[in-house]
């Protein structure tokens, strides 16, 4: 039985995939034959991943799972959170985020930070959700040139790297992301789900 995993974001897929090392029957919205968008008209991540999750599951019938993150920065009352994708307006894209991240820190001392992944699972129209989060602090400058998003300026508490600069195993091992599939991963087995690959 295949569980889809409902993003458009290839970086996540790749990152899921590497995460559950290939245990679970996933399958991307492309093997569905779905090129659109998926709505996020909330302001929270929770609230966001639930409407991305139950738009695929109503659309096509099929379990699926999906995960909304967020940058939360104490010092920018936990901005740009939900709104960490189109952060810089409507032609956001990872550099723009990232300057206007850069450019609102500035001057502030307290530059601690927090990713946080929601994960909404809905099977056979019921949801349960699962969350990961990792803090640490934002860089003075960009460093590294791995990941994606906000990877660039965000060291994670204990490391002298940022995400950016290490090798993807080893973000993936320790990520917010990672928290949130493991949570996930023990509810399917615990739950003795059919997506699960012996
Ligand atoms: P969404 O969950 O697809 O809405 O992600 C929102 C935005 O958060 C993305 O466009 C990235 O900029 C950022 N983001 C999500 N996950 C990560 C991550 O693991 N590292 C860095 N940035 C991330």
């Amino acid at each position: 039985m295949e569980l889809v995993f409902a993003t458009n974001n290839t970086f996540k897929f790749q990152e899921i995939l590497e995460i559950t090392g290939g245990n679970i029957n996933l399958i991307s919205l492309s093997d569905l034959g779905f090129n659109g968008s998926l709505p996020e008209d909330y302001h929270s991540l929770q609230a966001n991943a639930t409407q991305k999750a139950f738009f695929i599951y109503k659309k096509y019938g099929i379990n699926c799972f999906s995960d909304d993150t967020g940058l939360e920065i104490e010092a920018l009352n936990n901005e740009p959170g939900a709104f960490s994708a189109r952060y810089a307006g409507g032609q956001s894209n990872f550099e723009k985020n990232i300057l206007k991240v850069l450019r609102k820190l500035k001057g502030k001392m307290n530059r601690r930070a927090r990713f946080r992944t929601v994960i909404a699972l809905v099977e056979t129209g019921n949801l349960t959700l699962f969350e990961g989060e990792i803090s640490g602090v934002i860089t003075e400058d960009p460093r590294g040139n791995s990941g994606f998003g906000y990877d660039p300026i965000f060291q994670p508490d204990g490391y002298e790297k940022t995400f950016a600069e290490m090798e993807p195993a080893e973000k993936n091992r320790i990520s917010h992301r990672r928290i949130a599939v493991e949570n996930l991963v023990k509810y399917l087995n615990d739950s003795g789900s059919y997506y699960i690959m012996s």
